[in-house]
């Protein structure tokens, strides 16, 4: 269960109490905030806190371009050329903290991501739970053929049992190990910061997370990403929705433009140019490598 009853508690009341404010506040996102999204099989995603709507963008962005545009152009309009435009400062000016539980090896690949704030739950300071991600039998495949960096065909029968006795049994011997290394029940024992390092990087761990719209849509263009790997890609989903709730012309900018869209290079333009015209180009002929016109093929075909 990734909340226990306390925590579910604790969310009910943190949603029971509502103040009144002059501050900008988006419907669609008032009906996520503390709530915890389920994720794998122990973590979540919760919005603690945010700031601005898709009102703030706009009106950060007629800051630098004048009233005029407010003729011009409608807000969706307007976010929607800034999006095209790479005009990214105005959705800098929405932000949003989360409260994120998540496996350390997926904790690991989010950390790179380093235009955020983060505050994680420190196993120096307390004692980790015995709670590790192991994942459902449809996403436990064999490693890709094709792509270094990606999976294969989904495990099944013995073989499906195996991998999973043995992820089960080590992540349940190094965390009696973890309990019988540390320092409690009257025996000195080993400090939490130095019994924490048999730990497999499926344990979980927990961080507060504030990024701005920005970044997150660049966290997400890259995670939410058919290519990102399926534990986090679960976190990002999950975050898309949330983010499409809370300023939805922005989001659906960003589906359009970053999500949906494909750039090209100048060789692809050209044979995009050429095959309009009629001509028949292949990849010998395209002055791509056989990769490139692989991706450039994908990019076409959708
Ligand atoms: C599918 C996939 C596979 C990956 N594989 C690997 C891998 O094998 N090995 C590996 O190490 N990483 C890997 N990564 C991580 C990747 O290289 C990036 O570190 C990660 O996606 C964060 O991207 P970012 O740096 O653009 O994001 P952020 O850190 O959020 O930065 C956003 C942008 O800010 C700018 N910026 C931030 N900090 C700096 C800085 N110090 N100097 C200059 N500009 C800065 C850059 O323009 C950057 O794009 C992978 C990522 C993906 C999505």
């Amino acid at each position: 269960m990734p909340l226990s009853p306390e925590q579910l508690e604790q969310i009910d009341a943190q949603r029971s109490q509502t103040q009144q404010t002059l501050r900008v506040v988006s419907a669609g996102m008032e009906s996520h905030l503390y709530k915890a999204h389920e994720v794998l099989d122990h973590g979540f995603v919760r919005v603690v806190d945010y700031m601005g709507d898709d009102g703030a963008i706009v009106q950060a962005a007629r800051v630098s371009y004048g009233a005029g545009t407010k003729k011009a152009r409608n807000d969706e309009g307007l976010i929607r050329y800034l999006m095209r435009h790479w005009h990214s400062t105005p959705f800098e000016m929405c932000e949003i903290k989360l409260h994120v539980k998540l496996p350390v090896f997926v904790a690991r690949q989010w950390i790179r991501h380093r235009t955020a704030n983060v505050n994680e739950y420190s196993a120096r300071y307390s004692i980790l739970d015995r709670e590790f991600y192991i994942p459902a039998p449809e996403h436990l495949a064999a490693q890709s053929t094709v792509n270094n960096q990606g999976r294969g065909d989904v495990l099944t029968g013995d073989e499906a049992q195996r991998v999973l006795d043995i992820l089960r049994s080590d992540a349940g011997r190094a965390y009696d190990h973890y309990e019988q290394m540390l320092n409690q029940e009257g025996q000195e024992g080993l400090a939490r910061e130095l019994a924490r390092m048999n730990l497999p990087a499926n344990i979980y761990t927990q961080w507060y997370w504030k990024v701005d719209l920005h970044n997150l849509f660049h966290f997400l263009r890259l995670r939410a990403d058919a290519h990102a790997q399926y534990e986090i890609r679960a976190y990002a989903d999950v975050m898309c929705k949330i983010v499409a709730d809370w300023v939805p012309a922005a989001y659906s900018a960003f589906e359009d433009y970053r999500m949906g869209g494909a750039n090209f290079s100048a060789k692809g333009l050209d044979c995009i140019r050429r095959m309009i015209a009629g001509e028949e180009v292949t990849q010998e002929g395209s002055g791509m490598s056989k990769g490139e016109w692989r991706e450039f093929e994908a990019a076409l075909k959708g």
